[in-house]
């Protein structure tokens, strides 16, 4: 599929080392990001070309890509365990908050290709309305996947005392538009938003990675008021998500940061609210996939990501 057609091979077959972890050292890390968190910044930009990220194959055209590093990401969550709720009596950090939570594509999007074809207009060109994603090996559909790390999403952050929105939920055969995806964000007038997906590259590719929106202007897009917001939302995801699920950032993009960003996703240009993807792993990679289909492991990713969430918004 054209997903992987776009994909750039892996930059090293060899995995990020389990012994080292960068998460592991995020005690040290904590303590430099807060005293040094400006220096850290300023001197950890990379910039990269990314040529094509995966089963986004409607934004094949490559975008530039800048990464911050793993510093500031390791964020200072105080949660326990991945599966534990709010306690009961704790203020609830979230009150008053608004989340919205995009499922990646939907799962009769297959049945509906005509349909999801069909251009929209998100301010730099015109892109199909949405894909279907991909699937691992055995058939595990990514839009599956995404609505169950979503669901579980909700879960955690309304017992934190957040309004959640999802943008869909099984209840519509198809879409919505990417387009329309980024409107249901902004109409929330969220504080946050994420898009859960799962990328479909090459096996050995392995890990996570968050796409952060670049700055553009165009047409209805005008991401200037959220580029900083949403890389410190993607920073807090990234360190909380790899200390809650184990993961490494990607080894085949983002240079070992975990963070890439892009200037052709319709769901990042047009939104005006601070806001994420997220990669959760590869598919089309046996040991990913072992984690994406446990049930188990989304609950650590939900987790992950609801913990960087409540960092972001100073939980
Ligand atoms: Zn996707």
């Amino acid at each position: 599929m054209r997903y992987d057609d776009s994909s750039p091979p892996p930059e090293s077959d060899a995995p990020v080392s389990p012994d080292r972890p960068w998460f592991a050292r995020r005690s040290t890390l904590i303590v430099t990001a807060a005293a040094l968190a400006p220096a850290c910044l300023a001197g950890w930009v990379l910039t990269q070309v990314v040529a094509g990220s995966g089963h986004h194959g409607q934004d094949a055209k490559p975008g530039t890509a800048a990464a911050t590093g793993p510093r500031a990401a390791a964020s200072a969550s105080p949660s326990g365990s991945p599966s534990t709720p709010a306690k009961p009596g704790a203020p609830a950090k979230l009150t008053g908050r608004t989340v919205v939570i995009d499922p990646g594509h939907n799962t009769g999007n297959f049945k509906h290709t005509s349909e999801i074809d069909k251009q929209v207009d998100i301010g730099t060109a015109d892109k199909e309305c949405d894909t279907t994603g991909t699937t691992t090996n055995s058939g595990y559909m990514e839009a599956e996947f995404t609505l169950d790390v979503s669901q579980r999403l909700r879960t955690v952050l309304e017992a934190q005392g957040a309004k959640v929105v999802l943008t869909h939920e099984a209840d519509r055969p198809w879409g919505p538009c990417i387009d329309e995806r980024a409107r249901i964000g902004n109409a929330a007038g969220a504080d946050a938003v994420v898009s859960v997906h799962a990328d479909g590259v090459s096996a050995g590719s392995r890990g996570f990675h968050i796409i952060l929106p670049a700055k553009v202007k165009q047409g209805a897009a005008d991401t200037a008021a959220i580029v900083e917001p949403s890389r410190r939302l993607g920073e807090r995801i990234a360190g909380n998500f790899a200390r809650t699920t184990g993961s490494a950032p990607a080894n085949y993009l983002g240079s070992g940061t975990g963070l890439v960003v892009r200037d052709d996703l319709g769901g990042l240009n047009l939104s005006t609210r601070p806001k994420v993807f997220i990669e959760c792993g590869n598919m089309r990679d046996a040991k990913d996939a072992a984690q994406l289909t446990s049930p188990e492991w989304r609950q650590k990713a939900a987790q992950g990501i609801a913990d960087g969430i409540v960092g972001f918004l100073g939980g």
